[in-house]
């Protein structure tokens, strides 16, 4: 079976060769992005294989069934980057990546907690350059902070574990959809969505990006939180409205911001823009804030992560050929 993967830097590279013990499938990598004008490259493939930022829609996936691709594998969790309808119009079937490993993303979100609060990434270009001042680096304990989870699925929960067990914080949360397993991992469910904001000191971003939780962060949201409260969000950029982000920050509502992802990130992140101008303007002003902490899309990043993707991508696209179907199939149901 041959299998177009797209968007893919050698890491990728290196952990599909690697599960793909028994050759079963033949793998044609492409740094591009999918997107209209690259879905051409998928000629003479039954398979798609994408990430977060490629782009999946109807005329997409219109052409990739014109030239003859049945299956789209993503390497990822999320699909709110394909039109799940357009797919079942079109006849391709989709399959995910549902749980890789929910404590990479966990342990990566309080890191970047942690960087936030005791900014350890001043203190590193600092003593790199042999200042050892102390005076800008003033922290907060996380001990007795309350931390507000918004998502409580598989990294909302292991994040409010650590948190919680780990660092003696008071972890509340709030999912249209409460977890049983929240209380034994120390979390207390909110008695609402505005009840979190009115009391969290940190509030984390842990659902998916759905028509429903776009921009779940926006200026109503922001006004409802406390002054000085502090922001993470390694899920999705889109839940986050950048212009009012901005606003919160300029007038010191927000006091700090840790984000591993940001809503126009494709035109930037896992590639090298370091020789490119910044075009786009909101991008350009968050990372000019001495109190945002930015990654790039990083926190799936480990080697159990990677080895847990290739093994299941393979594994779904061997069901898919075999049966017609498999475990991690995406519906629109
Ligand atoms: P999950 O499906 O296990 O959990 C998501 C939870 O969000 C569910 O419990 C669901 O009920 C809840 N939810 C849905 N709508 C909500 C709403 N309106 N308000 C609050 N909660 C709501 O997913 P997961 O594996 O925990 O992943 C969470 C998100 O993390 C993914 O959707 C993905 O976007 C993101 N992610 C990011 C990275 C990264 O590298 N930065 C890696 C993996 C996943």
């Amino acid at each position: 079976m041959k299998v177009a993967v797209f968007g893919t830097r050698k890491y990728d590279q290196d952990s599909l060769q690697a599960a793909n013990v028994d050759g079963f499938l033949t793998f044609t990598f492409i740094e591009a992005l999918l997107d209209p004008r690259t879905a051409v490259l998928a000629a003479d493939h039954e398979a798609v294989c994408i990430f977060v930022n490629d782009k999946c829609n109807a005329e997409v996936l219109e052409q990739l069934s014109l030239i003859g691709v049945k299956f789209i594998a993503l390497r990822c969790a999320g699909f709110n980057n394909v039109d799940l309808e357009a797919a079942a119009r079109f006849g391709i079937k989709v399959a995910r990546v549902p749980a890789y490993s929910p404590e990479a993303v966990a342990e990566f979100t309080v890191g970047m907690i942690m960087t936030v609060v005791r900014k350890y990434h001043k203190a590193y270009n600092r003593v790199r350059e042999g200042n050892f001042l102390l005076d800008g680096l003033l922290g907060i304990n996380l001990h007795g902070k309350t931390i507000g989870i918004i998502g409580t699925g598989k990294i909302g929960l292991l994040t409010g574990r650590i948190l919680s067990l780990g660092f003696g914080s008071k972890v509340i949360a709030y999912d249209p959809y409460p977890s049983p397993a929240a209380a034994e991992h120390g979390i207390k469910y909110a008695d609402s969505l505005d009840d979190l904001f009115e009391q969290s000191d940190i509030i984390s971003l842990h659902c998916p990006l759905t028509d429903s939780t776009k921009y779940i962060i926006d200026d109503t949201s922001i006004k409802k939180m406390k002054p000085g409260v502090i922001l993470i969000n390694t899920s999705r950029g889109g839940l986050i409205d950048t212009y009012a982000l901005i606003r919160g920050l300029k007038n010191s509502h927000i006091s700090a911001v840790g984000l591993d992802v940001y809503e126009r990130e494709s035109s930037y992140f896992f590639a090298d823009s370091s020789a490119k101008v910044i075009a786009d303007d909101s991008f350009a002003r968050l990372l000019s804030f001495y109190n945002v902490f930015m990654t790039g899309h990083q926190a799936f990043l480990t080697e159990e992560a990677l080895k847990n993707i290739a093994d299941t991508t393979i594994s779904n696209l061997r069901s898919l050929i075999e049966s017609g179907t498999c475990a991690c199939l995406v519906t629109t149901q």
